[in-house]
């Protein structure tokens, strides 16, 4: 089969990715057209593309905005293939990422002040109505088509698989650090979940001079997390004493927990004005009582991912500090049985799929 199609649609191209059908979850080869790169577009040969908790959260559907086949993916670093005329950000044969953000208005406040990712119009990389009513699919296939607006360069210096999880995991923890003014030396951060986002967030954390205390469910990750993330210490939150001793101590939580959990506990260990700020999305509603908050003047708050330019400005400070996420490099056609690891939260701490080396152009 060809990959450029005949006639007035020559300008579009036949992607070749693997999709979600329906709320399974599994994944199989699928083959799509791209639009064809406009004036403002470019196009990327996807290079490495990272499996997000978020991905499996959407192939079924938790959110209940799934549309399918949904091609997920958005954690995307690729070459520069194909740039349009008013492009001005980007040359042919760059190194560029997507994250999760492909569109937006453009006018409205948080358009014009950069954190689109908050517009009521963002449209997202996959399983969302681009203006062109196509239906936007992701970086588990071998090329996309991306609004100048909606990518960043990937610095020089960066493995690019370990790059790859920055697009998200590092952006979503990184932008509230910044809003929430916690990047400060010294303040005492609590990061709940070791995982894609967790990881990257104590090490961010780290970079910023914090004192970070990791709170998992997981003993086994302790001596990694102390030893290899840098993390100050780590706290099993299955563990009634230990939540005991440290209430009070923490300014400020990241929960990163991808799945039904009690925020309660956390909110205790929190000192006066400290910050829970939810950044994981379990697919339940969240239980809160009111008065340990009342009485310790305390914010539930949350966080997604950022803007073009604060995605940039945190990947340059992860090159400055040679910050990477922790990567297991797959196959293509090993992202089923990835699935099956993640939910059984088996990976440490991220899984990169190898497009470019692994992807085939299989009929469907
Ligand atoms: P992940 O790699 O699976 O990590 C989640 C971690 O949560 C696990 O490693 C585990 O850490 C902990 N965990 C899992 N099940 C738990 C349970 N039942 N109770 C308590 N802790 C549990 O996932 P991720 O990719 O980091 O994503 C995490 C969440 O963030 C997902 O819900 C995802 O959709 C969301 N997310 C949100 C945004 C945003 O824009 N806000 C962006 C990306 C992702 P321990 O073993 O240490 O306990
Ligand atoms: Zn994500």
């Amino acid at each position: 089969m060809s990959n450029v199609l005949a006639g007035e649609e020559s300008e579009k191209v036949v992607t070749y990715g693997w999709a979600a059908r329906d709320t399974s979850g599994i994944l199989s080869p699928f083959h799509f057209i791209r639009r064809a790169n406009g004036d403002n577009d470019i196009t990327l040969d996807i290079l490495y593309s990272g499996i997000c908790h978020t991905d499996l959260h959407m192939v079924k559907n938790d959110f209940r905005i799934s549309i399918y086949p949904m091609v997920p993916g958005h954690e995307i670093v690729g070459k520069v293939t194909k740039v349009g005329r008013r492009v001005t950000k980007f040359s042919v044969g760059d190194i560029a990422g997507v994250g999760g953000s492909v569109g937006s208005c453009g006018s409205c406040s948080d358009c014009s002040n950069g954190f689109y990712v908050y517009c009521p119009k963002m449209i997202l990389t996959y399983s969302a109505h681009y203006y062109d009513g196509t239906i936007t699919q992701g970086g588990y296939s071998n090329n996309i088509v991306v609004d100048q607006n909606f990518v960043v360069l990937i610095p020089k210096s960066l493995p690019l698989d370990g790059a790859a999880p920055l697009l998200c995991a590092g952006i979503t923890v990184y932008s509230p650090m910044k809003y929430y003014g916690l990047a400060q030396p010294g303040l005492h951060l609590g990061v709940v979940g070791l995982g894609g986002l967790g990881h990257v967030a104590v090490k961010f954390a780290k970079a910023f001079g914090m004192h970070v205390t990791v709170i998992s469910t997981s003993p086994s990750k302790k001596e990694e997390a102390l030893e290899k993330l840098g993390a100050d210490e780590f706290l099993v939150s299955l563990d009634q004493q230990q939540l005991q001793d440290a209430r009070g101590t923490m300014d400020a939580i990241i929960d990163t927990v991808s799945a039904n959990h009690s925020i309660q506990p956390l909110i205790a260990l929190l000192k006066t004005s400290g910050k829970l700020i939810l950044v994981g999305g379990p697919p339940s509603p969240l239980e809160v009582l009111a008065m340990p908050l009342l009485l310790g003047r305390k914010i539930i708050a949350g966080s997604a991912g950022g803007g073009r330019e604060e995605i940039q400005e945190m990947m340059d400070f992860a090159a400055k500090h040679n910050i990477t996420a922790d990567v297991e490099v797959i196959p293509m056609d090993y992202v089923n049985t990835a699935f099956e690891r993640l939910e059984k939260n088996d990976v440490k701490y991220r899984f990169v799929i190898d497009v470019a080396n692994t992807i085939s152009c299989m009929s469907n």
